[in-house]
């Protein structure tokens, strides 16, 4: 005869809890809504698109600005302003 038992993971977290539960924001840890396709809050895309905006139109004025100046200027972190160059938002002029 065989026997069944429901598995630890449904018993704690019940169905579809699990991947309910992977689903926060990247970047401030919020849980995502079922409907949001991002991995990023609406918040945080929000907040992105600002800083972006800020750095863009610093940048735009005074090209060839260094990450110090940016940072100086726009009271932007660094960090963000990496992830800008890294997502190819911003270019780097050498
Ligand atoms: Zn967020």
């Amino acid at each position: 005869m065989q026997r069944y038992n429901i598995s630890m993971r449904h018993m704690l977290f019940g169905f579809g809890g699990v991947d309910m539960m992977r689903r926060v924001c990247k970047s401030c840890g919020t849980l995502l809504g079922a409907e949001n396709e991002t991995s990023i809050c609406d918040a945080c895309i929000e907040k992105d698109v600002r800083e972006y905006t800020i750095v863009k139109e610093y940048i735009v004025s005074h090209r060839g600005a260094s990450m110090a100046d940016i940072y100086l200027q726009t009271k932007i972190p660094p960090s963000t302003i990496r992830r800008f160059i890294s997502d190819k938002r911003i270019e780097l002029v050498l």
